[in-house]
């Protein structure tokens, strides 16, 4: 479903991504792990252009993201950051309805859609639709980031380190959201984290990624049992 092909990227003299390939299943959550400036933020951006890549390719269904229209692009793919970025004049409500007001949902279809993610994401307090974010707690705040993400059905949703200013409990109670979720629905997800625990945790597999390669990609067992060189077993036993 997305595809890494020989991708190639530099900043400046820094490379970035060298040479890295990569498939990653339909359905499948796909969790990219590594230490800080291992590369995995811009990995992950190429696949909604806001990183255009050097050499290479990345590949949706088997289509180059270049040959489509980014703008088109992205309302098709969710994508949650760690600053959550909500619009802060925009209620509950209307930052999830972004995507789908953008697209042109019917009112009573998003009004729907809205409703039945309060719901998905614990966010069932009555009138949490029609609060502003300032007025919600940080994991409050991530949980809209996440439904916003999630709103218009995409299959393919980005997540880059989105529960990483979360205190432990938190973090716990949305990463059970989000692998149930992902589950019911088949929703395709690339996550990012530098946390090995959430990475194991959330994956079905994961690719360690250092220096701008992918040193091993394999289920979580995999890496904890058979890991590849010394490097994995360091970064896997060193955070553990
Ligand atoms: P990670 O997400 O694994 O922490 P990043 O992909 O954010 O890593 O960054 C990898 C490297 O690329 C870092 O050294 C970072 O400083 C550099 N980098 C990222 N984005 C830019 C940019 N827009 N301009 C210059 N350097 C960048
Ligand atoms: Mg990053």
């Amino acid at each position: 479903m997305i595809e890494f092909d020989h991708v190639h990227k530099h900043f400046g003299r820094q490379v970035v991504i060298d040479d890295l390939s990569l498939r990653i299943e339909s359905g499948e959550f796909f969790v990219l792990v590594g230490p800080s400036g291992s590369g995995k933020s811009t990995l992950l951006r190429t696949v909604n252009r806001l990183v255009p890549v050097d050499a290479g390719q990345v590949r949706i269904d088997g289509e180059d993201v270049v040959t489509r229209d980014a703008e088109t692009l992205r309302r098709g793919i969710g994508y949650a950051i760690q600053s959550v970025g909500l619009f802060p004049h925009r209620t509950v409500a209307e930052n999830i309805a972004t995507v789908p007001r953008l697209l042109h949902w019917p009112p009573h279809e998003i009004r729907a859609r809205t409703a039945e993610l309060l719901a998905l994401l614990h966010l069932d307090e009555p009138g949490m639709g029609s609060r502003y974010p300032h007025t919600l707690s940080g994991g409050q705040q991530q949980r809209v980031g996440v439904a916003r993400a999630l709103a218009a059905r995409p299959r393919i949703v980005l997540m880059d380190e989105p529960f990483g200013a979360l205190d432990p409990l938190t973090r716990e109670s949305l990463q059970a959201s989000l692998k149930a979720i992902q589950r019911d629905t088949g929703t395709t997800i690339l996550f990012v984290t530098h946390d090995m625990d959430e990475a194991f945790g959330l994956g079905d597999r994961v690719g360690l990624m250092l220096d701008g390669g992918l040193v091993q990609v394999g289920s979580p067992l995999d890496l904890l049992h058979a890991p590849a060189d010394d490097r994995v077993r360091d970064f896997v036993g060193g955070t553990r």
